[in-house]
């Protein structure tokens, strides 16, 4: 009897979940079967959105939305762009996908390496592809360590990084982050991390108090002069960096950055790679933030913007130099070079270019930068900045101390 009551009830339940009329029954819906893994757990109601349009989006209620973060800062060419959708219908109905990491290939997995390659700040280079920022950072750092092993130098495991950078969420970025989600989490728990990382004082210009007195630049040279001093040049398989640092705030380090540290890392050998996952395809508005501030990595990861979210897609483009002496090293899987999203990608940047949305973030970003700066007179703004379209207000609760305001 009881047995018959509950399933009954659990009967109605079922029906009533199932046959969603609104919005509270979608939210019901996904609270039953989704778990939100970045969010704030359950007691926050996600929003259900349902169709976009240029940098506008709906939710389900018909409310409108401007889309300012860019989806999770990749929509570089907007939502809702039909042209995209055909030529995803095309590519489907010719050959939905099959694997580049094996000795298979498409057309348009030739041809967006060709253009991905020929924006590249890097000279000669080859793409492996893969789905992901999480993945293609993993990825990397398998193959700059590989990459030492295969030249005979296996005693070069060390890899540099940035306090507060972000390099994904797979066991590989996470140990890039070590175990840390910029100022937003901790992978806490998750286990050892893999090893040999060595994180440096990250470029900040609002953060003075980071450097001790000393000019930014010259002090983080310094200190990776010392530090490559420290465990050894021959110990190091390469060093880690976001052009600008996204997740931590979108803090662009001065301009001379970059091109500083570099010169360091080639004087040991040791190669860059550049974590572009967000600044590559326009969000600095330039290709790739490195041509920016005009240095040349190793490799560069790209992922995110460049098919705009409409696939997935992420890649390392390898300077062939490094692509050389990985030849036929074991790297990449089932979807890498996916046929679909390699010709969405490209038609991205014909749309960029036709566009031109590279200017378009410069002029945008410029000005919206200047019409941020009235909000350094709220008590809980200590900084805006930002480069291109990526842009930051860093929020404090003292502006003496800039001590972050909790969350
Ligand atoms: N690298 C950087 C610099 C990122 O900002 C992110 C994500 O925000 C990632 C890697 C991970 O990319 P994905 O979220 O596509 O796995």
């Amino acid at each position: 009897m009881n047995r018959r009551r509950l399933s009954s009830q659990f009967d109605e339940r079922w029906h009533e979940l199932s046959i969603p009329a609104g919005t509270a029954q979608w939210a019901a819906l996904d609270r039953r079967y989704l778990q939100h893994g970045l969010s704030t757990g359950r007691d926050s109601q996600p929003l259900i959105l349902e169709r976009g349009r240029g940098c506008t989006v709906w939710d389900s209620d018909g409310r409108e939305y401007l889309d300012a973060h860019g989806g999770a800062w990749l929509t570089q060419v907007g939502h809702g762009r039909e042209e995209l959708a055909e030529v995803a219908a095309a590519q489907m109905k010719k050959l939905e996908h099959f694997s580049s990491p094996w000795h298979y290939t498409t057309k348009p997995a030739i041809e967006f390496a060709e253009a991905l390659v020929a924006r590249a700040p890097i000279g000669e280079a080859r793409v492996r592809y893969s789905t992901s920022g999480s993945q293609c950072c993993d990825e990397a750092l398998q193959v700059v360590r590989r990459y030492q092993w295969l030249r005979g130098a296996p005693e070069r495991t060390w890899v540099l990084t940035l306090r507060g950078c972000y390099h994904g969420c797979t066991y590989g970025g996470a140990a890039l982050n070590q175990g840390a989600i910029a100022a937003h989490g901790t992978f806490d728990g998750m286990g050892p991390v893999g090893g040999d990382i060595a994180q440096l004082t990250p470029p900040w210009p609002y953060h003075q108090e980071l450097y001790g007195g000393m000019d930014l630049v010259d002090f983080c040279v310094r200190e990776l002069e010392t530090t490559i001093e420290r465990i050894g040049p021959l110990r190091i398989a390469a060093m880690f960096g976001e052009p600008v640092m996204g997740v931590a705030g979108m803090v662009p380090p001065p301009d001379d950055y970059w091109p500083r540290m570099t010169e360091v890392l080639k004087a040991h050998d040791i190669p860059f790679v550049a974590d572009e996952v967000v600044t590559a395809f326009g969000r600095v508005g330039a290709w790739y933030g490195s041509s920016y501030y005009g240095v040349e990595p190793d490799i560069l990861v790209c992922a995110k913007g460049i098919a705009s979210g409409y696939m997935p897609i992420g890649t390392l483009i390898i300077r062939s130099e490094v692509a050389d002496v990985l030849e036929g090293d074991y790297s990449g899987g089932s979807y890498g070079g996916h046929a679909v999203s390699c010709a969405v990608a490209k038609a991205c940047i014909d749309i960029i270019e036709r566009e031109n949305l590279l200017e378009n973030a410069r002029e945008r970003g410029l000005q919206f930068l200047q019409e941020l700066q009235p909000l350094l007179d709220l008590p809980v703004v200590g900084d805006v900045h930002g480069l291109g379209l990526a842009l930051g207000v860093e929020l404090v609760s003292d502006k003496i101390t800039r001590t972050p305001l909790d969350d």
